[in-house]
């Protein structure tokens, strides 16, 4: 291979720019040029690509976001026009992709792995819910951001004895929920893949810390689970009276996906971006770079976008010893 291109597409997290800058800076290693497709499938469609020298990705390693841009391209499940995107790329004669993103982007990889473009894909979704890798490029960062906001909010709800409901993102994986309610210290964790708790339980538990002489009570809340954050307010609310606490709730929104990358997920970036592009100019396609057991491997899309990861249930039940 002479030339590669890379992008990044849906959800953004920290850690982007340094994979971005880890694949352009190895490919380029070995005297490979590298094209760097902006908005994403957006950009593959709209030929819209630049060409990257080892000085166009300076200055970007510590920057939250994605230089390239990211987007949402739902028209890429059509196959006439995954046919244009593989034309453009085949016009400018770039020979293998590299896809940094998340299950959907990956998802896309394989698409075009199996019509015959080399891909190779790169993990990076806060929500690490991607099979097949123990962590995604920006889930570490994303940690930290939330578990600051919790220790923020723990301060002034401590000070007004209030609840707080804290919502994270977490659609179908309450990963960050569990894993920042228990660093953050949460008296409960609410997460998609346990929908047997009820609003009575949860006001229990209220009412258990605020008999307990607890000066708050904090709730994590991933958004996938139902009935949802606003309906529990609603319920504690209607309580009010045996509840003891106030209650507030802070949605934390797309903070979490904002901030400069952490050390973690620089490394894991820098790492995980050289590994990619020398599968790519190795001969490899409808792989993703993973981690296992602190060794990077390739492991097969197809399955990656399969797999939900199942939470560690071990730590769902520590969470409940520490309230
Ligand atoms: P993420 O990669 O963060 O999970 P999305 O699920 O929104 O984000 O997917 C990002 C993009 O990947 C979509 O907008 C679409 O362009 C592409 N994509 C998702 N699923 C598929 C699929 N099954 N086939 C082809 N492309 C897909």
């Amino acid at each position: 291979m002479k030339r590669i291109a890379l992008l990044t597409s849906g959800g953004d997290g920290p850690g982007l720019n340094p994979c971005i800058r880890a694949v352009t800076r190895q490919a380029l290693k070995k005297n490979v040029e590298v094209f760097g497709v902006r908005w994403g499938y957006a950009g593959l469609l709209g030929n819209d690509m630049i060409p990257l020298l080892s000085r166009d990705v300076s200055g970007i390693l510590g920057r939250g976001g994605t230089f390239l841009g990211t987007a949402r391209c739902p028209e890429f499940i059509k196959i006439e026009v995954r046919r244009t995107a593989i034309r453009h790329l085949n016009q400018r004669g770039i020979e293998g992709l590299v896809v940094i993103g998340g299950n959907g982007s990956l998802a896309g990889a394989l698409a075009l792995h199996e019509m015959g473009f080399p891909t190779v894909g790169i993990p990076a979704t806060i929500d690490n819910d991607i099979g097949g890798t123990e962590i995604a490029v920006g889930v570490d960062t994303a940690l930290n951001t939330i578990v600051e906001a919790i220790d923020r909010i723990k301060d002034t709800a401590s000070s007004h004895q209030r609840a707080f409901l804290i919502e994270v993102m977490g659609r179908d994986c309450g990963y960050l929920a569990l894993q920042s309610g228990l660093a953050g210290g949460a008296e409960l964790i609410l997460v998609p893949e346990r929908q047997d708790i009820s609003l009575e339980h949860v006001a229990e538990v209220v009412v258990d810390a605020y008999t307990r002489g607890k000066s708050h009570c904090i709730i994590v809340i991933a958004e996938g689970w139902k009935p949802g954050t606003r309906a529990l307010e609603d319920y504690l609310l209607s309580r009010k009276e045996d509840v003891g606490f106030d209650v507030r709730v802070t949605v934390l929104g797309h903070l979490q996906r904002g901030g400069r990358p952490l050390v973690f997920d620089r490394t894991l970036a820098i790492r995980m971006g050289a590994a990619a592009a020398n599968a790519l100019l190795a001969g490899e396609s409808g792989k993703m770079v993973a981690l296992h057991d602190g060794k990077l491997e390739l492991f097969p899309l197809d399955e990656a976008v399969k797999a939900l990861k199942p939470l560690d249930p071990l730590l769902l039940k520590l969470a409940s010893v520490m309230d």
